[in-house]
């Protein structure tokens, strides 16, 4: 069953400490914050911070109120819910007592998103019957795709892991639509990441990618499963270096130096050093173009900015101020995602899965979701993804 908001709201967290939002909040707090995210950078993707200061002002874009036309989602938002969809797929029939080969639900999902894009489906793929989402007009919008994402569907071919398209694309197309694997319950971590690698692979050849996807992946499971923000993080690039690999593949070092900077570079914030400027988060972390990078950008930004922390991100001030804590962690993580250089909308909708796995629904400001798009149409799967797992 599903939570909507305000009906169950959960407790306060309190930082440092476990709070357990119903599994129904986290799936729709992580698809709807996501979607926020993502619109919020739309905005400003292919601005350099000196055009969104030039635009907005020293702080950057902060809040949707700045933006007098509003600003719709991505393909970030759309991929996310095609994802879901192919997982939603591969579950009805699972509790039909049927067992599908879950990739290609997933193949099929995408080659469906492909087919809003304007792009012909090639004739060599197998046909996708219509359901629920591909009705959803709003969906059917081009808002710069990933190219990798394009070409990778469009040769018609299933890539795997042993057989890619696009054999040296690490665009971050693999890991901003791949928040859900980590949304269904009661799976072993190897599973999660293999799914996510796999579905990472129909699109992305290089390892980076479907690593990239993989550890995103985990890390929303082990949040949705109750782990705090850090120690979540750090478990799931703990299970990229321990074991979810297949046999004789290595964590790809790139991977690895980005999450750990990451994760050095928030302990330096939390320890009471100021949050970086998007000048120095870029230079550390990259500009979020290519996987390892918008989820390193993502997740500094997370992280970054958790309340209690002293840091000057706003999020002290504002909680100060007698914001709630959550909503006031969201807005300025995703404001740090959002301004820099890089690629502002796949950063923060990643920062936006992430925090909404971790609160729920109530991280959500409501003046942000009056601002969102189509919102039926997200928790309407949210919805169907919660029932199918029932949560
Ligand atoms: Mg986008």
């Amino acid at each position: 069953m599903s939570t909507e908001p305000g009906t169950s709201p959960a407790p306060a967290p309190t930082p440092g400490q476990p709070h357990s939002p119903a599994h129904g909040s986290r799936i729709h707090g992580c698809l709807l914050g996501g979607a926020l995210g993502d619109s919020l950078g739309y905005a400003v993707e292919f601005d350099s911070i000196s055009a969104i200061r030039a635009r907005f002002g020293p702080a950057g874009l902060q809040d949707f109120s700045a933006l007098d036309a509003g600003s719709p989602f991505s393909d970030d938002t759309q991929m996310t819910l095609y994802t879901a969809d192919g997982l939603l797929e591969a579950l009805e029939w699972a509790n039909d007592g049927v067992a599908a080969d879950i990739n290609a639900c997933l193949w099929l999902a995408y080659l469906r998103w492909l087919g809003t894009q304007g792009v012909a489906v090639p004739a060599s793929a197998p046909f996708q019957p219509p359901r629920w989402i591909d009705a959803q007009d709003v969906l059917k919008s081009r808002r710069s795709p990933g190219n990798a994402c394009l070409s990778g569907l469009a040769t018609g071919e299933m890539g795997t892991v042993k057989r890619p398209v696009n054999p040296d694309s690490k665009g971050c197309g693999s890991v901003m639509r791949s928040a859900p694997f980590g949304l269904i319950p009661h799976l072993e971590a190897e599973t999660v990441y293999k799914l996510s690698a796999d579905a990472a692979s129909l699109t992305h050849g290089h390892p980076a990618a479907r690593q990239s996807a993989g550890v995103f992946s985990l890390l929303i499971h082990a949040l949705s499963s109750g782990h705090g923000l850090r120690e979540a993080a750090e478990a799931a690039l703990g299970q990229l270096l321990g074991g979810v690999l297949r046999k004789g593949e290595n964590p790809d070092p790139d991977v690895v130096a980005r999450l750990e900077a990451a994760l050095r570079l928030a302990g330096d914030a939390l320890g009471g050093g100021d949050v970086l400027s998007p000048e120095d988060l870029v230079g550390e972390l990259g500009e979020g173009w290519v996987a390892e990078e918008a989820l390193a950008v993502a997740l500094y930004a997370v992280l970054a900015t958790a309340p209690g922390t002293g840091t000057e991100t706003g999020t002290a001030d504002a909680v100060r101020a007698g914001a709630d804590p959550a909503q006031a962690h969201f807005r300025a993580a995703i404001a740090v995602a959002v301004n820099h250089s890089g690629d502002s909308d796949s950063t923060a909708s990643i920062a936006g899965n992430i925090l909404g796995a971790f609160y729920g629904e109530r991280c959500l400001p409501a003046d942000w979701l009056a601002a969102l798009q189509a919102p039926e149409v997200i928790r309407g799967m949210a919805s169907k993804l919660a029932t199918v797992t029932g949560a």
